[in-house]
């Protein structure tokens, strides 16, 4: 096929990294997404992108951010891609510069870089504190060009509902709804490229925007992609609690040498700038001399939490530390912090130039994903993915190496389903579009009519608290356990819901109703996975189980659906370590 149709899902930094390869490569690409591309979740990352670079003479080198993130994740990343990726990654820094990304650099003129969790060198990138949102505006410039020459065409306001799969699950397309006019409709493509971001809605309140909620990935999920490592879930040391949503402090914040520390006695109430400095506990620059306050994330949230639930030390009696800019020159946090700060003044209404802030761990991002090959191949043919995969963090994601993922990821996906399109005959008509629709519009139907007394939004609410609660910082088998068993009844619960909305027209409860019910079968894999994996590593942490076993669990979990069962199974495959031997993880 000369001139391949690819569908792309997502146009956050992932998708539109995808985009751009596939019109550069001569395809044509139809690109959908639930919000305006500009506004996709990318444009909130904040602190910066990794790139060994060595512009501040330091040794570091590509292979050391290699190791860096191998170790930070705790050995559980597949290796070679991971090695490909911190390889490019100095020329992807390379390319935004060329793209016009405006970003921060030293009084000589060249790209200024900073540290972030888990590494001793100063890799990351960064446009003062609104790097995702430089990216993601330098990506849709480009892609607006390929929309220009009529070889991108957006689906805005379109959510993905399903992939259309042919009598021999070969994929052929992908059904979507018009969140405005409400049709339901199929779309013919050689192969699709799914990028739809985080899951943060499956914990209720997270950092991430209101759109991540994986029923994207789910729905294939329930199609029958394999979803790996979906018990790692990222808890951020430091976000700020709203009543609505958590909002993220970045970790650029503590790599421009934010300090994190809790006063010394129980109980005590005083104005924190009052509080002279032996009577401060450093606790993370005490207990990790060599990495401080930018230890990786899983170790610094687990900190945190011993000290204000164990030690009884947090502000107030509450879930909170301090993290102290108060040290640090006006003019230096203006011009590298622009942004998080304005966004802690706004919610908070103090000023973190003069008051340390107030932070506690929360819900950030998940390593797990759709499984993929080294070519972000999903298992059934004509599905890739980037970054909405499980691929490049294994049990803990170091900061600022998502917008590299995301891009490279993108840049792999795109030319590796251009091949596979362009390896293929085109399809035969087999009536799978028909059908693809018809099972979609009956579930719509299906929950139009429902008449039950169940309120989506509540079963959300309680959907958030549970997976909070059970499936976070500490895990303990009979927790997630019941935590699955109250999923269960919550499907039940589930059939009887009941719409507040049952308008033809921009009706978002539907569109609601079908995300939560996405959301309940993910997070079954989510609890069942962590049920399942007796070890601690990375991110997921059981106090009976506190060591990591290479033994029994060196492994990818890729979970399955049994549609009979309605409920997922699970198969173990090895982790890929041909390159650097696992070491024990000490910082
Ligand atoms: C507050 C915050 C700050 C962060 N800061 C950093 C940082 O400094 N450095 C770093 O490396 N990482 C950071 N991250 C992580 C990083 O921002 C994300 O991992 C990354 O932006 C994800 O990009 P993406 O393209 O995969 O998804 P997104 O940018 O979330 O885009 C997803 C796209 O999919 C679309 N979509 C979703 N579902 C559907 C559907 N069903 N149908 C159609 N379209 C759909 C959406 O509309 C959107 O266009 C941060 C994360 C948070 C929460």
């Amino acid at each position: 096929m000369a001139n391949p149709k690819i569908i792309v899902v997502g146009g956050g930094l992932a998708g539109l990294a995808a985009v751009i390869k596939i019109a550069e490569m001569g395809g044509e690409v139809d690109l959908f997404s639930i919000v305006p591309v500009k506004r996709s979740h990318s444009v909130c990352a904040q602190g910066g992108i990794n790139a060994a670079k060595n512009l501040k003479g330091e040794g570091d080198s590509t292979w050391q951010h290699f190791d860096d993130t191998i170790y930070g994740g705790d050995f559980l990343a597949n290796q070679p891609p991971v090695k490909n990726m911190c390889e490019a990654a100095p020329g992807i820094i390379d390319l935004l510069d060329r793209m016009g990304v405006p970003f921060n650099r030293t009084p000589e003129g060249l790209l200024d870089f900073r540290r972030f969790g888990g590494t001793l060198f100063n890799r990351t990138a960064f446009a003062g504190a609104t790097t995702g949102q430089q990216l993601l505006y330098a990506l849709d410039e480009q892609v607006r060009r390929y929309e220009s020459e009529g070889k991108v065409t957006k689906f805005e306001g379109w959510e993905f509902l399903s992939a259309v799969l042919d009598s021999k699950r070969i994929c052929r397309g992908i059904c979507a709804m018009d969140l405005r006019s409400m049709e339901v409709r199929t779309f013919p493509a050689d192969a699709i490229i799914i990028c739809t971001g985080g899951i943060g809605a499956i914990f209720g309140k997270s950092t991430n925007s209101v759109v991540c909620t994986g029923s994207a990935q789910s729905a294939l999920y329930q199609q029958g992609c394999y979803y790996a490592n979906g018990e790692f879930i990222q808890v951020h040391p430091t976000s700020i609690p709203g009543e609505d949503k958590l909002r993220l402090m970045s970790e650029s914040a503590r790599g421009e040498g934010g300090r994190v520390w809790v006063p010394k006695s129980v109980g005590d109430k005083r104005d924190p700038k009052s509080i002279p400095e032996k009577e401060r506990w450093y606790f993370l620059e005490e207990w990790y001399p060599k990495y401080g306050n930018l230890v990786p994330r899983d170790v610094a949230t687990r900190a945190i939490h011993k000290v204000v639930y164990e030690n009884n030390l947090g502000i107030d009696g509450k879930p909170m530390v301090y993290l102290d800019l108060t040290h640090i020159d006006r003019k230096i946090l203006d011009r590298k912090l622009e942004g998080i700060l304005e966004i802690y003044e706004k919610f908070v209404g103090d000023d973190p130039r003069e008051v340390p802030m107030k932070i506690f761990p929360g819900m950030h991002y998940t390593m797990g994903g759709l499984w993929v090959d080294y070519k972000q191949s999903t298992n059934i043919a004509g599905i890739y993915s980037g970054e909405c995969e499980y691929q490049y963090h294994g049990a803990n994601r170091l900061g600022a190496n998502s917008l590299v993922s995301c891009i490279w990821g993108g840049f792999v996906a795109g030319p590796a389903a251009m091949q596979y399109a362009r390896n293929q005959k085109s399809a035969g008509s087999n009536g799978c579009h028909d059908s693809e629709r018809k099972r979609q519009q009956e579930i719509n139907a299906g929950l139009m009519s429902s008449d039950g007394a169940e309120n989506p939004f509540k079963l959300w609410r309680e959907l958030g608290e549970l997976m909070t609660r059970n499936c976070t910082v500490i895990r303990y088998n009979k927790n997630v356990r019941e935590t699955d068993a109250k999923l269960v009844e919550m499907l039940e619960r589930f059939r009887h819901i009941n719409l507040s909305d049952r308008s033809q027209w921009a009706n978002t409860t539907v569109a609601f109703a079908r995300q939560l019910y996405n959301m309940l079968q993910l997070a079954r894999v989510i609890a069942q996975g962590a049920a399942m994996r007796d070890e601690s590593r990375g991110a997921h942490y059981k106090p009976d189980f506190p060591d990591r076993d290479d033994k029994n669990w060196l492994k990818t979990t890729k979970a399955y659906f049994a549609p009979d069962a309605d409920e997922p199974r699970f198969d173990f495959e090895p982790v890929d370590i041909s390159l650097i031997p696992p070491r024990t993880r000490k910082y």
